[in-house]
């Protein structure tokens, strides 16, 4: 998509640090960073989210992250690492095309938890049931 900035990165149109590249992914450093070595991995084909691209496309990611993520962790002493990607404006979805965060953690590093929502067993189950229905 020509608007799309993540595919002008693809496209070497915007300058980025990649630290990873094969014909169906790419993967650089987040312009504003988390923490050290925050990556971000995109397929090369462009969707909007993980919810539109390919089982094809996530595989191809999914093996990278998966060969990329503890080397990145160890190159910069990390203790461990989130792998997290936001679909939509309100779960802080800014770039609309599909990609991963590799954000490296370390013990201590003063990153707050997910809070918890608390929520009763009577209405965990009715969800269950409402979701599995949904599917
Ligand atoms: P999202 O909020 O969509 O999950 O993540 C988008 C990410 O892209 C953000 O972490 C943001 O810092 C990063 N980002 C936005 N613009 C650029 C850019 O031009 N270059 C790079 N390398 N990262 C970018
Ligand atoms: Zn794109």
């Amino acid at each position: 998509m020509s608007d799309c900035l993540f595919c002008k990165i693809i496209a070497g149109e915007i300058p980025s640090l990649k630290v990873y590249e094969d014909d169906y992914v790419l993967a650089f450093l987040d312009i504003n960073p988390v923490k050290a070595g925050h990556t971000l991995v995109v397929p090369k084909n462009h969707a909007a989210d993980v919810s539109q691209s390919s089982n094809e496309d996530l595989a191809q990611v999914m093996g990278v992250v998966r060969k990329i993520a503890p080397k990145i962790q160890e190159t910069v002493g990390g203790d461990g690492f989130n792998l997290m990607t936001n679909v939509g404006e309100a779960a802080g979805q800014s770039v609309f095309h599909t990609h991963f965060h590799i954000i490296p953690r370390f013990k201590d590093d003063g990153l707050p938890m997910w809070p918890h929502d608390g929520a009763t067993d009577e209405e965990r189950v009715a969800l269950a049931e409402k979701i599995k229905e949904n599917l």
